[in-house]
């Protein structure tokens, strides 16, 4: 029989208990799910920073760590889990974040705030271009850039992206390195962040990058808050060189009640709901996982604790 904790809050309890159990008895694999445990009997920990579990000494038998997360920032540097930890990766992550950028790059696209905000009866002729004469650049192609990007490109968008390491994705003009970034901003009419945090990429878009945007560009934000300096930002929107910035993700989360960006005109926040962790399909890598380390594989998708993602 195989321990796994579920660290997380109450609430994720709920949701995803009943999908867990259903994935590990399809795989075939007797697990004892529990919301808590006698350390020393736990094998793997399914985890969510948002959980009350902080320090793994006690779990001296453990195997595997699976976050819930895609983003792993605050486990990464903890100095007291030793055994490996996987990121979640999953269709129905990866299918929620598609959705969410691919429609605020249209609603950017095709100036669709125009209208919906209208508060006048001008009958004022917009026309948009077309996607395929759009540059929208990605900032990372990792598992949720990488499908944003084909994603765009499958629409005709002309899609650049951005890494660390170089990339080959059909139909995207793929840089890395910091002259790529540069060249990558020059191009981006429309600039998604698709990036870890990581103290590389803390303020990655900062004031002397934001100015090399074209004039009028427009930022989604969906990786992390502190890849953007926040101040350097509305420097950026008070003169134009950006148009609109659409938020998902701030430094302090929930965005405190009196931060500027709630109330500016040029700014669309969303509250961390880009995409979501689904019960189902998550649930189905935690069993396959667990599996795959029960029969002495290495887990999918492990941090790079180097590299911080
Ligand atoms: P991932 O697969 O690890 O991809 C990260 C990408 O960023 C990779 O392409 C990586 O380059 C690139 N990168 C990392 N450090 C870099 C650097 N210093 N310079 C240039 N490129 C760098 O991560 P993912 O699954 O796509 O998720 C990305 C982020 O999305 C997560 O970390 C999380 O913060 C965020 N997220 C937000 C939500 C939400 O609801 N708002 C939901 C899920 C995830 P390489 O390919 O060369 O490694």
């Amino acid at each position: 029989m195989i321990t796994v904790l579920f660290a997380a809050p109450d609430r994720d309890w709920d949701e995803f208990s009943q999908a867990l159990r259903d994935a590990f008895a399809a795989a075939e694999l007797e697990v004892n799910l529990v919301g808590e445990a006698d350390p020393l009997e736990v094998d793997y920990i399914v985890y969510a920073p948002t959980g009350w579990l902080k320090d793994f000494t006690p779990y001296t038998r453990l195997k595997g760590v699976q976050s819930l997360w895609a983003g792993v920032e605050k486990i990464v540097g903890n100095e007291t889990l030793h055994a490996p930890l996987a990121r979640m990766v999953d269709f129905g992550l990866r299918e929620g974040m598609v959705e969410y950028c691919v429609g605020h790059v249209l609603r950017h696209h095709l100036g669709m705030d125009l209208d919906i905000c209208r508060s006048d009866t001008n009958w004022a002729v917009h026309v948009p271009p077309l996607a395929r004469d759009r540059s929208v650049t990605i900032l990372g192609l990792g598992a949720l850039g990488a499908a944003v990007a084909e994603a765009l490109a499958a629409l005709n968008f002309k899609v650049t992206g951005w890494s660390r390491r170089q990339k080959d994705l059909a139909g995207v003009r793929c840089l890395a390195g910091q002259e790529g970034l540069d060249e990558a901003l020059r191009a981006g009419e429309i600039v998604v962040l698709l990036l870890p945090q990581t103290p590389e990429t803390d303020n990655v878009l900062d004031a002397k990058r934001l100015a090399l945007l074209p004039a009028g560009a427009c930022i989604i934000n969906p990786g992390r808050g502190p890849l953007i300096d926040d101040d350097a930002l509305l420097a950026a929107l008070g003169r134009g060189q950006v148009a609109h910035a659409t938020l998902d993700v701030f430094r302090i989360e929930p965005l405190p009640k009196d931060h500027p960006f709630w109330a500016h005109p040029q700014v669309t926040v969303t509250p961390h709901i880009a995409s979501d962790t689904r019960p189902a399909s998550a649930a189905r890598l935690v069993a396959d996982n667990i599996g795959r380390s029960e029969a002495g594989l290495p887990m999918l998708h492990v941090v790079d604790r180097g590299a911080g993602y």
